[in-house]
């Protein structure tokens, strides 16, 4: 497509919490009308589901109903299938075969818009799946305000997976691209999120993303040091006190961002997004607390069964595989380690 071919249109913004259109009947994206099943792209791409097996694989939603992979999609019109979705799912297709390397150089828009794309049909699904009168959910997700404030708002940046559009000195996310020591490792696919603070991880081999979306990059700041300090393969249960981490850290995240695209004048190319996070009415994250965090930790560890008492042994310092009494990086050759 040239620059010239791109109309006024182009550059709409679309407002699908205007009248709350998530349902099978119009394009997630620009609003369109569609027809299922036809008009639909998988919320986890078709690429996935061959390379990992995936569609016939059960996976559980909040309301405990069993679904698969494959049943998972969103509705999308034809034009924003083949100009959008179908071309992002191509490019990351192609990265994701130099690994962890291909990931990490891979732009951070684009990224988030791949990652924001499968989160937003699998909260979609709930949050439709929790309309259906016969769901009894966990928790119901509609009734979450804040988390609908948060679904909210990370809508706005991901508009960019449609509209020509830059973020102004911010990103949208907090994402981090780790890596497994492929000798340690023997799950080639993992997925897991928490919907109400937006925050998922999904590992593609030896490579695991794990992001908050709708947090500006605030807790990347927090976890900065972590992060530098992660960049080398680890042990699964190291990548698993990641992921508690940041989840914990998410759920104690404070603030929801507030976007603003800027008004468009003749000739724009492209919708300039600005953002603003309010952080004088209240702190951005609320105080760590490590009984909570250790928790998170209960919940990241279960596959290996590492019981609370050991986590707490010493309450002011919850058991951490990253790193040791010294507060320096750990290596882990082996997990349970030897003697
Ligand atoms: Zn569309």
């Amino acid at each position: 497509m040239s620059e010239s071919a791109l109309s006024a249109a182009d550059l709409t913004l679309y407002d699908p919490f205007d009248g709350m259109r998530f349902g099978p009947e119009a394009c997630f994206l620009c609003g369109t009308p569609t027809t299922p099943p036809q008009d639909t792209v998988p919320v986890f791409a078709d690429w996935l589901m061959d390379r990992y097996q995936l569609r016939e694989r059960p996976i559980k939603l909040l309301d405990m109903r069993i679904v698969t992979y494959q049943e998972l999609r969103i509705a999308c019109c034809a034009r924003c299938r083949t100009r959008h979705v179908g071309p992002l799912e191509a490019h990351v297709e192609a990265i994701s075969r130099q690994g962890v390397r291909g990931f990490r150089e891979l732009d951070e828009q684009t990224l988030f818009l791949w990652l924001g794309k499968m989160f937003y049909g699998i909260l979609i699904t709930e949050l439709l799946n929790q309309q259906n009168p016969l769901a009894v959910p966990q928790y119901p997700l509609a009734e979450n305000a804040q988390m609908l404030r948060r679904f909210q708002a990370f809508f706005q940046p991901l508009q960019a997976l449609r509209v020509p559009m830059s973020y102004d000195d911010f990103v949208p996310a907090s994402m981090f691209v780790l890596e497994t020591d492929s000798a340690q490792d023997e799950l080639p696919f993992e997925y897991d999120d928490d919907l109400s603070t937006l925050t998922f991880s999904i590992k593609l081999d030896e490579t695991v993303l794990v992001a908050c979306l709708v947090d500006n990059g605030i807790i990347g700041q927090a976890m900065r040091r972590v992060d530098a300090d992660a960049r080398r393969p680890l042990h699964p249960v190291q990548v698993a006190e990641f992921k508690a981490r940041l989840y914990y850290a998410a759920y104690l995240l404070n603030v929801v961002p507030d976007y603003f695209p800027r008004a468009l004048k003749p000739g724009d190319q492209e919708v300039i997004m600005d953002s603003l996070i309010d952080d004088v009415t209240g702190t951005i994250f609320n105080p760590w607390e490590n009984s909570a965090y250790a928790q998170s930790l209960l919940e990241m560890w279960k596959r290996w069964q590492i019981p609370l008492e050991r986590i707490v042994a010493d309450p002011s310092r919850p058991l951490s595989y990253l790193y040791d009494a010294h507060d320096q990086p750990r290596y882990l050759s082996q997990y349970p380690e030897a003697g």
